[in-house]
C-alpha cells in the first residue's frame, strides 16, 4: 500500500506517496571519498528498526552486555542510543522541508546529520527530519520516528518483482564498478553474507566453488576459519541455477531487495 508520510505536529505532507520496501543491507556503510547517489530509489521507503541518531554513546562508555543486547559483538566507535524506526526515503521525494542552518554540520562536502535532524517542516517549523548528503555516504533523507506519521496514499503499490519476473527485467547491479573498484552495494552484501556463512561453519572450515564465490569469499574464509579438512561446502543455490549435485552443506541463496525474503523455494536452501 502506498503512503504519504506528513508532519506529526501541523499535518503537512513531507513526502511524495511511497513505498516500502527492505531496508537496504548497505544503507548505514560508508564508501571511498566521493558523493555516493541516493540510498532509496525514487518512491520507495524503508524503515530501520535499529536506533539512530543522537544521543550516541562512544564504545568506551558502553557495558558489554549492553552491547550483545544489540547484536555488536565487536568495538564500534560509538553507538546511537536514539529512537527506533527511522523512515528513509530517496532526497527527491521529500516536500516541504527547509534546512535548519545551525544543525548542518558535516566532516567534508555536505551535511552528516551529526546535530541531530537539519531538516524542519515548512509549515510549522518542527525539525522533521535529516538530510544526509556528505562525501562516504548514500544521499538520504532520514525521517524522525516520531515527528512523522504515515497516511495512506491513493494509487497502486509498485509492480513487484519476485523470483518469476524474468531476469532481464530485473535491475542487476555488477560486481565491479566501471572504475575497476568493487561495488560499494556488492562490498556490503558480501559482508553481510559472509556473517551468515561463518554462523552457518560453527567453526569448521568451509570450501566454496572456484570463481565469484571464491574471489568475494574465499580468502575471507580462509583467514577466518581454521585449517583443516572442509566440514562444509557451500555453493550457489538459486532460481536461475541447475540444482547442485551433491546438496551443499551451506547454501548461498539470492534475497530479494524489494521484501528483504530469502529465496528457499529449492529443497536446499534455507534462510540465514
Ligand atoms: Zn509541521
Amino acid at each position: 500500500m502506498r503512503a504519504v508520510f506528513a508532519c506529526a505536529g501541523c499535518g503537512a505532507v513531507l513526502t511524495a506517496p511511497v513505498s516500502q520496501i527492505a531496508l537496504p543491507v548497505h544503507a548505514h556503510h560508508t564508501y571511498g571519498h566521493e558523493l555516493l547517489p541516493a540510498l532509496m530509489e525514487p518512491g520507495a521507503y524503508a524503515v530501520d528498526p535499529e536506533p539512530s541518531g543522537p544521543p550516541w554513546r562512544p564504545w568506551s562508555e558502553i557495558e558489554v552486555d549492553e552491547a550483545e543486547a544489540r547484536g555488536v559483538f565487536a568495538p564500534v566507535y560509538a553507538l546511537s542510543f536514539g529512537a527506533p524506526g527511522a523512515i528513509v526515503v530517496a532526497p527527491g521525494d521529500t516536500r516541504g522541508t527547509v534546512l535548519i542552518p545551525e544543525r548542518c554540520g558535516g566532516s567534508c562536502y555536505g551535511v552528516d546529520g551529526r546535530d541531530g535532524p537539519n531538516l524542519a517542516c515548512a509549515r510549522c517549523g518542527r525539525p522533521v527530519a535529516t538530510r544526509i548528503d556528505d562525501c562516504s555516504y548514500w544521499q538520504a533523507v532520514w525521517l524522525a520516528p516520531h515527528a512523522v506519521r504515515r497516511l495512506p496514499a491513493d494509487g497502486s503499490a509498485r509492480r513487484t518483482v519476485d523470483w518469476e519476473t524474468p531476469a532481464e527485467e530485473r535491475e542487476g547491479t555488477p560486481p565491479v564498478e566501471p572504475s575497476g573498484a568493487w561495488s560499494p552495494r556488492w562490498e556490503a552484501a558480501v559482508g553481510a553474507a559472509l556473517a551468515h556463512v561463518l554462523v552457518a561453519s560453527a567453526g569448521a572450515p568451509v570450501t566454496v566453488p572456484d570463481g565469484l564465490v571464491a574471489d568475494t569469499f574465499g580468502r575471507a574464509l580462509d583467514a577466518l576459519l581454521p585449517p583443516g579438512p572442509p566440514a562444509k561446502k557451500a555453493a550457489l543455490v538459486g532460481p536461475c541455477l541447475p540444482a547442485p549435485d551433491p546438496a551443499p552443506g551451506i547454501a548461498l541463496v539470492p534475497q530479494c531487495p524489494r521484501t528483504g525474503k530469502a529465496w528457499q523455494d529449492h529443497p536446499y536452501a534455507r534462510p540465514f
